[in-house]
C-alpha cells in the first residue's frame, strides 16, 4: 500500500526532523509512522489521585503529591553537591533529592509555591524521599495531559542526551495520532471484530496512549494483542495447511524384523508415555503425509528410544534414518548405546563426526549414497554437502534447540524424497510458547519418567558450606556412586569464569587427593584429544568427579552419578539449571542436586532457586521460567533463529487469548484455506504484507 500514511518516514512528523529520525531509528528501530505509532508505553501512571505524605508506605509506586516547597538547600560539595527540597502536604514532610541539573532545578524550586510532585518514593537513612521526583508548579500542571493515566515510554541514554524525554515523546504520539486521525486502516473484517468484542484499531490506537480511562485502556489493549496473536497464529496455521496439503510422505506400512528384534529385546518395558507417542509417530508415518513432529520430553523420559524405534519403522521399509545430535559426545553415545537394542546383522549402523578418520568417512559416504547404511548416528558432519543418501525416510534432531534452522532445512535436502521429521527437546516448552514457535508442527509430549526414578533431592547451600559440601561428595564417592560439578561459562566473563573453574578443580584435586579419587575435568579450551580422554574417563567410570563448565552438559548419560553441584547457580537460567539436574537420578540410587550461591540474591535469583528447590517438573519449570523472564530470554528461542518479536502480547500472559486466536485462525482456514472469500479479502492482504516481517516459518521442516 504505497502512499498509505502509516509508511510515512518519521522524519516528515513534524518536531522530528533529520537529526531525531536517525536517533529514534537507532535506538528504537522507528523508522515510520507505523513504528511510531506501535510503540507503546511500557507502563502507566494513575494520575487521577493525590496521595498524602503520611500514607507513603515501601510497597507505594510511582504515585502524585500535592503540597509546598518548605525550603531549598544544597548538600555536600564537589561532584557530592545535592539539592535538598523540603516538601510537605499537611500530613507530613519529605525529602526532594537532586544530584544532576542541581542548578536549573534550583531555579525552578520556589519555597512557598504549590507544587505537584511526581515520582517513585525511595528509603534513605530509614526515611523516605523521592529522588528526581517530576516537579510541576499546580499552575501549570493542566498542560500534563488529558488523561488521568499517564503512559510511559522506554527511553535510552541515548534519546534523552538527544532531547526526546518521555514528555517529547509524548507529544510525538500525540502529534502522530492527530495526524492520522481518520486515516487508518483496519486490520480486521467487522464481521470477526464484532464476534470477538474488538474495538476498532484506530481507536485501540489512540486508547492505548492515551487512555480516558482505565477500562478503555484494557479494551485497547485486548484489541491490539488479539491482532498480533491472531496473524501471527493465521500466518502459521496457513502454512501447517499448505504443507499438509503439498508434502507427501513415504509410507512405513511394515513392522518387520528390525522394530521386533528390538523389541523383544528390550529390558524393561516402554513406559506408556513412549508407547503412546510411538502411536502417534505410527499414525503420521503410514498416513502418506510428511511427518513433522516435534517430540518434548523432560530429561531421561526416553526420548532415544522413541528415536529408535522411529527409525527401525523406516528400516523396515527399504528407507535409511539418521539421528543428528549436537555434540560428539551425544553421538557417540547414541551410537555405542544402539547396540544394546539391535540385531547388527540386519541392521547396518554407522557413526559420522569431525572426527572421524578420512578413510572410514568415505566408506560411510559411499554405504549411505548406495543405502548399504540403514542408520547413521552424527552431529553437524551429517549435513556436509558430501554427505548424501540414497533413500533416507526419516531424519531425527535431538536436542533441536542447539542447531540452527538453517542446519536443520539443510538435512531435509539431502535426497529426492522427503523424508519424515521427528525434532527432540528436553527442554520442555510451555504449551503457547510451543504453539508459537513451532506452530506448524505436531507436538508429542512424554509426561512420564520411566519406572524407579526417584526424584532428585534439590538443596539450596551458601558458597561458605563449601567444605560441608565436599564432606558430603565424599559419602557419596566412597559409597560407589559419581559427581558432577558445573561451573558457568558465560560469554562476556569467559576469562573470570575459566578462572573459576581452574581455582574450583586445584581446590577439588586438594581435597580429593589423587590417587584415592580420580577427579576429571572438561572445558571449551582444551584440545578435543584432551576433552574427550577425561569425559570418557568420567563415562566409563574411572573417574569419581566431573569438575566441568555448562556448555557441555546436554544428554550426557552416566547413571552411576548421583550428585550435581552446581557452583554460582544464581548466574543460570530455571531451563538451563533443569538441564542440569537431569543428569543425575538416571540410575536407581537416591540423587542430590546442589546449588550453591552467594549470600546476596537478587529477588529473581531467589525465586528461580527456590522454585528448582520446590519441583522436579520440568513442564512447571519451563512455565515459571516463561512468566518470570517473557519469551525473549527463553531458552532456544534465540538460538532457534525465530525471533518472536511481539510489541504487546505476552505469551506468557496472554495464553488463554493465544489459544483463542489459534483456534479463530483454524476456524477460518478450514472454512476458506484459501482466504479467498470477500469477508476474508482484508486478511488476506494483511497476512500478505505481513510476510517479510514475519520469520519464515515453513523452512524449519
Ligand atoms: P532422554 O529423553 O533424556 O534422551 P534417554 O533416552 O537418554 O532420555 O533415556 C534415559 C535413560 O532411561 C536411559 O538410560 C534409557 O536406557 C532409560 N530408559 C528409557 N526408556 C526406559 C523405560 N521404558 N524403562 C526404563 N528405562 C528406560
Ligand atoms: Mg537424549
Amino acid at each position: 500500500m504505497s502512499g498509505y500514511i502509516l509508511d510515512s518516514e518519521i522524519k516528515f512528523l513534524p518536531g522530528v526532523g533529520p537529526k531525531r529520525a536517525q536517533l529514534l531509528e537507532k535506538e528504537l528501530g522507528i523508522r515510520v509512522f507505523r513504528d511510531l505509532l506501535y510503540t507503546f508505553p511500557f507502563r502507566y501512571v494513575d494520575r487521577s489521585k493525590f496521595y498524602a505524605i503520611s500514607e507513603i508506605n515501601s510497597a507505594s509506586a510511582y504515585i502524585q503529591l500535592r503540597g509546598t516547597i518548605q525550603s531549598v538547600s544544597l548538600a555536600g560539595a564537589g561532584k557530592a553537591t545535592r539539592l535538598i527540597a523540603v516538601f510537605g502536604d499537611g500530613t507530613g514532610y519529605i525529602e526532594l533529592v537532586f544530584f544532576k541539573g542541581v542548578k536549573w532545578i534550583q531555579e525552578k524550586l520556589k519555597p512557598g509555591q504549590e507544587y505537584i510532585v511526581f515520582g517513585k518514593p525511595s528509603v534513605f537513612n530509614d526515611r523516605y524521599n523521592f529522588v528526581h521526583p517530576e516537579v510541576e508548579p499546580v499552575s501549570s500542571a493542566a498542560a500534563f495531559g488529558r488523561s488521568a493515566i499517564t503512559g510511559v515510554y522506554s527511553s535510552t541514554e541515548k534519546l534523552q542526551g538527544g532531547g526526546i524525554s518521555n514528555k517529547t515523546f509524548t507529544a510525538l504520539e500525540q502529534r502522530l495520532l492527530s495526524l492520522v486521525a481518520g486515516k487508518i486502516a483496519e486490520t480486521l473484517p467487522e464481521y470477526f471484530r464484532q464476534q470477538k468484542k474488538l474495538i476498532p484499531l484506530e481507536k485501540a490506537l489512540h486508547d492505548v496512549h492515551f487512555p480516558p480511562d482505565m477500562y478503555a485502556l484494557e479494551q485497547a489493549r485486548r484489541r491490539l494483542k488479539y491482532e498480533e496473536l491472531f496473524y501471527l497464529q493465521l500466518s502459521l496455521v496457513k502454512q501447517k495447511f499448505i504443507k499438509m496439503r503439498d508434502a507427501t510422505g513415504v509410507m512405513f506400512p511394515r513392522l518387520g524384523e528390525a522394530f521386533n528384534y528390538t523389541y523383544t529385546h528390550l529390558p524393561f518395558p516402554l513406559t506408556g508415555a513412549q508407547k503412546k507417542v510411538l502411536k502417534e509417530i505410527r499414525a503420521d508415518v503410514t498416513s502418506g503425509r510428511q511427518m513433522n513432529r516435534l517430540l518434548q520430553g523432560d530429561v531421561g523420559s526416553g526420548k532415544t528410544l522413541v528415536a529408535i524405534f522411529s527409525a527401525l519403522q523406516a528400516i523396515d521399509n527399504g528407507y535409511q534414518a539418521c539421528i543428528m545430535a549436537p555434540t560428539e559426545v551425544l553421538a557417540t553415545q547414541h551410537y555405542n548405546g544402539i547396540f544394546r537394542y539391535i540385531d547388527p546383522e540386519k541392521v547396518k549402523v554407522a557413526l559420522l563426526t569431525g572426527n572421524t578418520k578420512i578413510k572410514e568417512r568415505r566408506e560411510i559416504y559411499e554405504g549411505l549414497a548406495d543405502g548399504t547404511i540403514n542408520l547413521v548416528f552424527g552431529t553437524h558432519a551429517l549435513i556436509e554437502d558430501k554427505v548424501q543418501f540414497a533413500n533416507l525416510g526419516l531424519a531425527v534432531i535431538d536436542e533441536q534447540h542447539r542447531f540452527g534452522v538453517d542446519q536443520r532445512s539443510r538435512l531435509w535436502s539431502k535426497s529426492d524424497i522427503a523424508p519424515h521429521i521427528l525434532v527432540m527437546t528436553a527442554t520442555p516448552i510451555p504449551r503457547t510458547l510451543a504453539m508459537t514457535l513451532y506452530g506448524d508442527l505436531d507436538v508429542s509430549v512424554i509426561d512420564e519418567l520411566p519406572p524407579g526414578r526417584k526424584p532428585i533431592i534439590t538443596t539450596h547451600v551458601g558458597e561458605n558450606q563449601r567444605r560441608k559440601v565436599y564432606e558430603f561428595m565424599k559419602k557419596e564417592i566412597d559409597a560407589g556412586r559419581q559427581v558432577f560439578v558445573v561451573y558457568p561459562l558465560i560469554k562476556e566473563s569467559e576469562k573470570m569464569d575459566y578462572e573459576n573453574l581452574e581455582q574450583g578443580y586445584m581446590d577439588i584435586t586438594e581435597y580429593f587427593k589423587q590417587p584415592d579419587y580420580i577427579t576429571a575435568v572438561v572445558h571449551g579450551k582444551q584440545t578435543p584429544e584432551n576433552k574427550a580422554f577425561d569425559m570418557n574417563l568420567f563415562v566409563s567410570g574411572k573417574a569419581d568427579i566431573l569438575v566441568s563448565t555448562s556448555v557441555i552438559e546436554v544428554g550426557v548419560d552416566v547413571p552411576n552419578a548421583s550428585v550435581m553441584v552446581i557452583n554460582s547457580a544464581e548466574r543460570f537460567g530455571l531451563a538451563q539449571l533443569h538441564q542440569l539436574r537431569g543428569r543425575v537420578g538416571r540410575g536407581v540410587e537416591k540423587s542430590y542436586c546442589i546449588l550453591m550461591t552467594g549470600y546476596k540474591l537478587s529477588k529473581e535469583s531467589r525465586e528461580r532457586i527456590d522454585m528448582m528447590c520446590s519441583t522436579n517438573d520440568g513442564f512447571e519449570l519451563a512455565e515459571a521460567d516463561l512468566k518470570m523472564r517473557g519469551p525473549g530470554d527463553f531458552e532456544g528461542t534465540r538460538q532457534s533463529g525465530l525471533a518472536i518479536d511481539l510489541h504487546i502480547a505476552d505469551l506468557g500472559k496472554d495464553s488463554p487469548m493465544l489459544e483463542d486466536a489459534r483456534s479463530a485462525a483454524f476456524d477460518i482456514l478450514t472454512e476458506d484455506p484459501l482466504l479467498e472469500s470477500p469477508r476474508n479479502a482484508l486478511l488476506a492482504r494483511n497476512l500478505n504484507e505481513m510476510r517479510g516481517q514475519v520469520v519464515d516459518y515453513s523452512k524449519i521442516s
